[in-house]
């Protein structure tokens, strides 16, 4: 036995399916989870020695890399002081500032301790500010684990949302509309029968949990002309985007600018930390100054703030995203050549340092049917040659993957060559 294989059985006996998170557990790919012992630059090693080129990057946050020397020194400082007040710190200060200037329509910003935390204060606050109920969403974008976002759309286009999972009440899944990503005659529908009750609209610009799907010319501008028109707020769910698909995050990349933004990963330089924010018109209706309640004990952690700083300090220089997204590209076109070669079908996105790999025919994927109706047996097989080859891919097809500044192209070279290799089985 591996000693991950050891630890996984482990794991199994006092962690629900052994493992803090379902993915982690290689459920849809089968075979046994790595357990992680260190990570440097591009590279993670499992428990058992064997080192891997990493392309989940923490699921999104290392965008510099693994063990980035200033965020580590950062953190190693701001310890010494002490791990957590309670209490109001200028780290804070600077940390809203930085976000401010980095991302074009934030105003103010909430820090909390996950993507999850941000969406579902988010929503909250759209729900207080415009005193509507309903929020409208996109099948197959996620945006953490919050009852109201576990919600699939009904059996009808325009039925009301049923909870896609045990636990949720049909009383908090009926007031979430689910319409189809990047249709936006889908969501012209939805705001025609409800839009006097529609809080907000919660999307992923670049929707990073069905695969990789950029938004489609016009559905962001779209979404904001709607929303415009029916007074419901706009939120565009940058957790995964932030950072990332530009310095300034989708809203950027695509110039179109929501209300209110929600932020993780990134944000975070690796600690667990997320943030919301936007208009300062919306955001005063918080507590203290406004009627919505929202509060963490650890917001805002001293330690955390610390990461996150030392991180944005770095990518406040444009230009360093520039071989990051080159390297991407390379690297996406590269497999899909490789599989092509091969006789197999792949097409590909690409958005910044994010990217999918879709074994389909289909030319260019655009929506969710798409995407889920691709190989994932081709999927499976290509996932598990790689990880024989040294290279750590997300272990599900629907999960995009993430390059790092680390990622050099000496380090695509090696990936296409693996592909190549685990191409050549298959
Ligand atoms: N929104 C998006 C777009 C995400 O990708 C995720 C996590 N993958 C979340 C929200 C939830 O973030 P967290 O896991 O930190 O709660």
């Amino acid at each position: 036995m591996t000693r991950s294989e050891t630890l996984f059985a482990r794991a199994q006996e006092t962690i629900p399916g052994g493992v803090n998170s379902p993915v982690r557990a290689f459920k849809a790919v089968g075979g046994t989870p790595r357990f992680i012992s260190k990570a440097d630059g591009p590279y993670i090693w499992d428990a058992d020695g064997n080192r891997y080129i990493d392309y989940i990057q923490s699921w999104g946050p290392m965008v510099l890399g693994h063990n980035n020397d200033a965020i580590r020194n950062a953190v190693c400082e701001a310890a010494q002081n002490g791990l957590s007040f309670g209490a109001p710190t200028e780290a804070e200060v600077i940390m809203a500032e930085t976000v401010k200037s980095l991302v074009p329509s934030m105003e103010m910003v909430r820090m909390v301790n996950s993507g999850t935390e941000a969406t579902m204060s988010a929503i909250r606050l759209a729900r207080g500010y415009t005193c509507k109920n309903k929020i409208l969403k996109f099948e197959g974008c996620y945006h953490g684990h919050a009852d109201a976002l576990l919600v699939k759309a009904g059996s009808g286009a325009l039925t009301l949302g049923v909870p896609s999972s045990p636990g949720v009440p049909d009383d908090y899944a009926k007031h979430t509309l689910t319409v189809e990503f990047n249709n936006i005659e889908s969501v012209k529908a939805a705001f025609a029968e409800h839009g006097e009750d529609i809080a907000c609209i919660i999307v992923e610009p670049v929707a990073g949990n069905m695969n990789c799907i950029p938004p489609v010319e016009g559905f962001l501008e779209g979404l904001r002309t709607l929303c415009d028109e029916y007074g419901a707020v706009l939120i565009f769910d940058e957790v995964m985007t932030g950072f990332r698909v530009a310095q300034g995050g989708a809203q950027q990349k695509y110039g179109v600018m929501p209300d209110l933004t929600c932020l993780g990963k990134v944000i975070g330089g690796g600690m667990p930390v997320g943030a919301f924010g936007g208009k300062k018109a919306i955001l005063t209706h918080i507590a203290p100054t406004g009627p919505v309640y929202q509060a963490g004990t650890l917001s805002g952690n001293p330690v955390a703030m610390a990461a996150g700083l030392a991180a944005l300090e770095q990518l406040k220089d444009p230009t360093l995203y520039d071989s990051i997204f080159e390297n991407t590209q390379v690297l996406a076109e590269g497999i899909r050549d490789l599989a092509h070669r091969s006789g197999i079908d792949m097409s590909i996105n690409v958005a910044g340092s994010m990217f999918g790999l879709f074994f389909t025919d289909v030319n260019r994927v655009t929506n969710y049917q798409q995407a889920i109706n691709c190989n994932t047996e081709q999927f499976n097989r290509f996932y598990h040659g790689m990880l024989a080859q040294g290279v750590y891919l997300a272990p599900a097809s629907y999960e995009a993957g993430f390059v790092s500044k680390a990622h050099t192209a000496e380090i695509v070279k090696d990936t296409l060559a693996a592909a190549e290799k685990v191409f050549s089985t298959m």
